[in-house]
């Protein structure tokens, strides 16, 4: 059974929506100097191929808020201008086509400094993201804050009723087209502050655990959190902070929708752990796979495609006939090094483990040619 989404307002980002109906959208952000625009383009190019669905790109100077009509020109994907402090650079920002900005109201000065962006941002038909950090909280600029000491459900209503001001000085000029976020790098917090969000506003919420580190520790923490809060029908959309490349984002966030069954599109690959019983060298021959079929031009290979594949390779008899035959294509180990290959449910033939990678391959672009 498909989960149940909290219905939101819907807001147009260039030529996507998030909210209401939309699905959840899987973004990220550039790691490079936005005032670079050749490089950046190069980079958000790449992201557009595996499916990032909106790029953001961080806008610290005047040249890289100037740098954002000529990468615009040459990319597919809404953009969005994230900044902080100054009000000059995202009324510039969206002057320049941003179609989106990101401010974090708590830096970005006095309420008329807000009015100023918000005044912009109403001409241009520009929604405003309102993201909230934990580590940015206005509480945290008197000398005399407790915020160290407080519990989670403390932060998190802190973390909420500062969102809550911001919203009210936006709404006050007449502005509705918002998207919050609220960010802690711990999860617990994250949960409690967008539950507890969500059962105030109906405004779309941009889920992301800040700072959530490495690769391995930030997928996993990301995944806890929007795993919960998608479960429980909160998030329109996700983006997975790393300490690493932006590709390794879109595919951690692709991955976490995939697993909750949000989204379903591309390869997936069903594999054992392996055990004692194992007749192979799962381990290497699946990750063999896994780098192969990132390379392949087949239709299935990103998550652009509107196509579903599975495809399991399993250790040995135990799950392994059964898993092979409820994927599309499926190989299971059986005795001598052996593997059973299988093709939307039928066995067709036995394969050599050296040939295994091969085999599977060959039978992805078939199934291909098929559709
Ligand atoms: S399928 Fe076989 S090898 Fe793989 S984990 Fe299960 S029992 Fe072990």
């Amino acid at each position: 059974m498909g989960l149940t989404m909290r219905e939101t307002k819907k807001v147009k980002i260039g030529n996507i929506y998030i909210g209401g109906s939309s699905p959840i959208r899987v973004q990220s952000m550039t790691k490079t100097k936005t005032s670079d625009w050749k490089a950046t383009v190069k980079q958000i190019k790449n992201l557009e191929n595996i499916g990032c669905e909106i790029i953001r790109v961080a806008v610290p100077d005047m040249d890289s808020a100037r740098a954002i009509s000529e990468i615009k020109k040459n990319i597919n994907i809404p953009l969005v201008a994230d900044i902080h402090f100054n009000w000059r650079l995202a009324v510039e920002a969206i002057n320049q086509g941003a179609d989106k900005i990101r401010i974090n109201p708590g830096n970005i000065g006095s309420k008329e400094n807000i009015r100023e962006i918000v005044s912009v941002a109403k001409k241009k038909k520009v929604p405003i993201r309102i993201g909230v950090n934990a580590g940015s909280l206005t509480i945290l600029k008197s000398p005399a804050s407790s915020w160290f000491k407080m519990q989670v459900k403390q932060r998190a209503k802190q973390m909420v009723k500062e969102l809550m001001e911001n919203i009210r000085i936006i709404e006050n000029m007449n502005f509705a087209d918002i998207v919050v976020s609220l960010k802690a790098n711990d999860v617990p917090t994250t949960l409690l502050a967008n539950q507890l969000f969500s059962k105030a506003r109906n405004y779309p919420i941009h889920l992301g655990v800040t700072e959530a580190g490495t690769q391995f520790t930030g997928v996993v923490k990301s995944a806890a959190a929007f795993g919960i809060l998608l479960n429980q029908g909160i998030g329109d959309t996700v983006r997975v902070s790393l300490t690493a490349a932006p590709e390794e984002e879109v595919k951690a966030g692709w991955e976490i929708l995939k697993a909750v069954g949000l989204r379903k599109k591309g390869i997936e690959i069903v594999s054992c752990p392996t055990c004692g019983r194992c007749q192979t060298d799962l381990i290497k021959i699946v990750n063999q796979l896994e780098k192969k079929l990132s390379t392949l031009s087949a239709g299935w290979r990103t998550q652009l495609s509107t196509r579903q594949l599975k495809v399991a390779v399993m250790g040995c008899i135990v799950n392994g006939p059964g898993e092979a035959r409820d994927a599309d294509i499926g190989i299971a180990a059986a005795a001598k090094r052996l593997g059973l290959l299988f093709k939307k449910g039928k066995p067709i033939k036995k394969v050599p483990q050296d040939k295994w990678v091969k085999e599977l391959i060959k039978e992805i672009k078939n199934l291909e040619a098929d559709y």
